[in-house]
């Protein structure tokens, strides 16, 4: 996952005030929403963290910490690079089965799936999941190294503990006995970083066997001591070829030239105005093309990213942006001769995340802030691009949750993810606390 500047909110009054965290380092603050909190959500929290069997639960992720960590240790090992997820997807379904899940399968995506049946009739279905996949291509050293009260190795923490953290929180729920009236679907995704694309969850949503029931979403990647994510940055990105006829420099002067198209894209992209709040960028990237300085290109290829926290305002700026495109073809086209062959452009998406977030007034949200309350913390709401992104894009109500409380250097071949244990088992009970209000217990 990547995430956004936190902005801290919240307060403490008879109902909690909050603003969603949209906000990045430079973007200004959004417009406040409120009423999240209600006390019949506090009730349920309260209910539940005086249940016997969810403080056995408790005492169970405190009782089985080393086994978490060594489960960090075996997962990180086996190596997941971007579209190579199976080795471990098969150590993950082997896991889900020796805890008891039902149905456990690979799905035509790759994703591992596996059910905690609800006791009642419940048709609800809550997904918990956290990504197999990591960024490190194949080859990358994925040896787990511990010093003190951390653990070093790629992909250690992004997002194999968050995996972990989703074992851990189904043997505390075995352990307990604790039945929920709504079923609970774990999952482990496969593509969700970079070109991944979310391809694992997209799946999820639009065509696996659980599409239609699914009622909220958690995916448990990150890690804070003191939030989570209820926003998702979507992005849009584009590879354009523009071709022509081509042609001599001097001699074939007068013709087309897509290079002379492919710029004018680029100065209508960067006259396209965009706000400020909802954060909304775009940015000309990668160029390249052509055949020789004394030639007439016949391909030139530009990448563009656009990104923005709205879904409006970044479709508003995708439109805007192919209108340009076209604009400057039409202009070309126009300026000098077609005798050999128009302009041509091919406009292919290379990159499509969808933007979104959760209703603030969302179950989700409340029961998260009061779980959080609950120990004390005032939670700060971020956002980032993670599996959550493609549930918000589809107003199902979704949170990216911790998967442990210290880490950081993600993406790096440094990444280290804590272990010390209060913190570690406070988040995963916070977890936990999150997820069970969410499938009906003591509702
Ligand atoms: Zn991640």
């Amino acid at each position: 996952m990547s995430v956004n500047k936190k902005r801290r909110s919240g307060m403490r009054t008879a109902f909690i005030a909050m603003s969603l965290g949209l906000a990045t380092a430079t973007a200004a603050v959004r417009a406040q929403d409120t009423v999240a909190v209600s006390p019949q959500h506090e009730m349920v929290i309260n209910a539940i963290t005086a249940d016997p069997k969810f403080q056995a639960a408790v005492a169970e992720l405190g009782r089985e910490h080393d086994q978490w960590i060594a489960n960090i240790i075996e997962l990180t090992e086996i190596p997941a690079p971007p579209f190579k997820e199976t080795a471990r997807a098969e150590v993950y379904a082997d896991k889900f089965r020796e805890l008891g899940l039902t149905n456990v399968k690979i799905d035509s995506a790759g994703n591992v799936l596996g059910l905690r049946e609800g006791s009642g009739d419940s048709e609800r279905l809550i997904v918990v999941s956290a990504h197999m996949d990591t960024v490190f291509p194949e080859g990358t050293s994925v040896e787990v190294r511990r010093e003190g009260d951390r653990l070093y190795a790629p992909g250690v923490g992004d997002d194999s503990t968050g995996l972990v953290t989703q074992l851990s929180l189904i043997n505390a729920l075995n352990v307990a006995g604790i039945a929920t009236p709504d079923d609970i679907l774990f999952v482990g995704t496969v593509g969700e970083e970079g070109l991944g694309d979310l391809r694992g969850v997209r799946y999820l949503f639009n065509e696996g066997e659980y599409k239609d029931r699914i009622s909220a979403f958690y995916s448990i990647d990150g890690q804070s001591e003191s939030g989570f994510t209820t926003g998702g940055v979507g992005s849009k990105r584009y590879r354009l070829t523009f071709s022509g006829p081509g042609g001599h420099s001097f001699g074939a002067f007068g013709l087309v030239n897509p290079l002379s198209a492919l710029s004018q894209a680029v100065m209508n992209l960067y006259s396209i105005p965009v706000p400020s709040t909802p954060k909304t960028t775009y940015s000309a990237s990668v160029v390249s093309g052509g055949t020789s300085v004394n030639s007439i290109p016949r391909d030139v290829w530009l990448e563009v990213d656009m990104r923005s926290v709205s879904a409006s305002e970044l479709a508003k700026l995708e439109q805007a942006f192919l209108k340009g495109v076209d604009a400057a073809v039409a202009a070309e086209n126009a300026a000098r001769s077609t005798a050999e062959g128009e302009i041509m452009v091919e406009k292919k998406v290379v990159g499509d995340r969808p933007a979104g977030e959760t209703d603030p007034n969302s179950d989700i949200i409340a029961f998260t802030t009061a779980a959080y309350m609950s120990e004390g913390i005032t939670p700060e709401y971020s956002s980032g691009s993670t599996d959550s992104n493609v549930a918000m894009s589809l107003g199902i109500p979704a949170i990216t949750i911790p998967r442990a409380a210290e880490g950081d250097r993600a993406h790096s071949v440094d990444e280290w993810v804590g272990i010390e244990k209060t913190g570690a088992v406070k988040i995963r009970k916070l977890d936990l606390l999150s997820i069970l209000a969410m499938a009906g217990y003591q509702r």
